[in-house]
């Protein structure tokens, strides 16, 4: 099921199956000057569906949001083969108690979604990427709130942490010799800015000159190629992880921004008292932090997670931001929700999936 099977430009809409994969329909939007803004570091290989079911995010959730502000409506398949319609098309519409949220992060646990209409963007004129380099970690997401309070919404404002920079340390000691940093690099931050030509000129010199100013030193980039091939040290981030341990439990926490440097703080002191590594790189910007425990011990790696989970939700923060609940979360959904909340998600999965068919072992506990 991996057809686009209409788009409409002058509605600014597209309906697909939900075995496109998000980088194709990017792919396919760009011909005719549309894109669809979600963009999880799995574009390539992630399908429409997936990032429908999963509720998936991407760097360039700051200024856009997530795939949760682009689903206009939904075509969903029921146990006993019902089809429900979720909707309706228009960009406003208030007549149905709207269903289409509910399928959004629900991890295929209320339906099997057949057919999905997108809301599309025009595509910006112009983009710009920073990638800077910093001897503090905390200095990097001071950086970042620093920059939203003075009016800049970058597209993506992504953070690097020091444990993160040195899974990847063959490819970071080739930029430090590039860029001549005689420093120990402790973290980077990747800032795009995009929009029309002359909003995006004027962003990229205050930026540059905030830079300057501060003395901090970065790469700039208008080109697209290299902004792709610069994306591409983020986007192998995760998997280059593995060097680190043979172990990995991987959350994706958020919080609110006003958290983020104790919770890294928090981290750091864990990370200090236990036998394991923890990276916690991510789309910073939102408050989402991609936390991974690398490991050989099971139990301390297990203690350490709870630790970590009990402080999120200690902080109003939440234990998934966009990766989902499924099966190794579900145990602990009870911690962040209200037991109100927990009973009344059970009731409308049993609404739609009486007899516990659909994906029965995940999301709740
Ligand atoms: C290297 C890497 C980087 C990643 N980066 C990001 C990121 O930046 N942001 C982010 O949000 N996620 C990220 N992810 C996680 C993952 O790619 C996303 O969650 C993605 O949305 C999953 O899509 P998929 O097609 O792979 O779905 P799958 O993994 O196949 O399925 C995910 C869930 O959705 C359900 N599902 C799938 N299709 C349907 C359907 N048609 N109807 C009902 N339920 C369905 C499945 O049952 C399952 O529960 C990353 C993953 C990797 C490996």
């Amino acid at each position: 099921m991996n057809r686009i099977l209409e788009l409409n430009p002058y509605e600014r809409t597209v309906r697909v199956e939900p075995g496109v994969l998000n980088g194709e329909l990017k792919k396919y939007l760009k011909k005719y000057g549309l894109f669809y803004p979600p963009d999880p570091a799995s574009y390539a290989f992630s399908t429409i569906g997936g990032n429908v079911a999963t509720g998936a995010g991407g760097p360039r959730g700051l200024k856009y949001g997530t795939t949760k502000d682009y689903v206009l409506a939904l075509e969903v398949g029921l146990p006993g083969g019902k089809l429900l319609k979720t909707g309706p098309h228009t960009l406003k519409g208030v007549v149905p108690y709207n269903l289409t949220p509910l399928f959004i992060g629900s991890e295929g646990t209320l339906g099997v979604i057949l057919e999905i209409v997108l809301k599309v963007l025009p595509l910006p004129e112009k983009r710009a990427l920073f990638v800077l380099s910093l001897p503090s970690e905390i200095q990097a997401l001071e950086i970042i709130n620093e920059l939203l309070q003075k009016g800049i919404t970058p597209s993506s404002a992504e953070f690097i942490d020091k444990t993160s920079l040195k899974a990847c340390e063959e490819s970071i000691n080739q930029l430090k010799a590039e860029l001549k940093i005689n420093f120990p690099l402790e973290s980077m931050l990747f800032i795009e800015i995009d929009g029309k030509s002359l909003e995006v000129l004027e962003d990229l010199n205050f930026l540059e000159k905030y830079f300057q100013e501060n003395s901090l030193i970065f790469i700039k980039s208008e080109i697209e190629s290299e902004i792709e091939n610069l994306w591409e040290i983020r986007r192998n981030l995760s998997p280059s992880l593995k060097k680190l341990a043979s172990k990995k439990k991987a959350d994706d926490i958020v919080l609110p921004r006003s958290k983020m440097v104790d919770f890294l703080k928090f981290l750091r002191e864990l990370e200090n008292n236990f036998p394991l590594f923890i990276s916690a790189f991510g789309h910073a910007g939102d408050g989402n932090f991609h936390v991974n425990l690398l490991y050989e011990e099971e139990e301390a790696a297990k203690k350490v997670r709870e630790i970590i989970l009990k402080k999120v939700i200690e902080l109003n923060g939440t234990i998934s931001g966009e990766h989902g609940v499924g099966y190794l979360k579900r145990s602990y959904i009870k911690w962040e929700l209200d037991p109100l909340q927990l009973e009344i998600m059970k009731r409308i999965k049993a609404i739609f999936d009486p007899k516990g068919l659909l994906n029965p072992q995940i999301k709740l506990p």
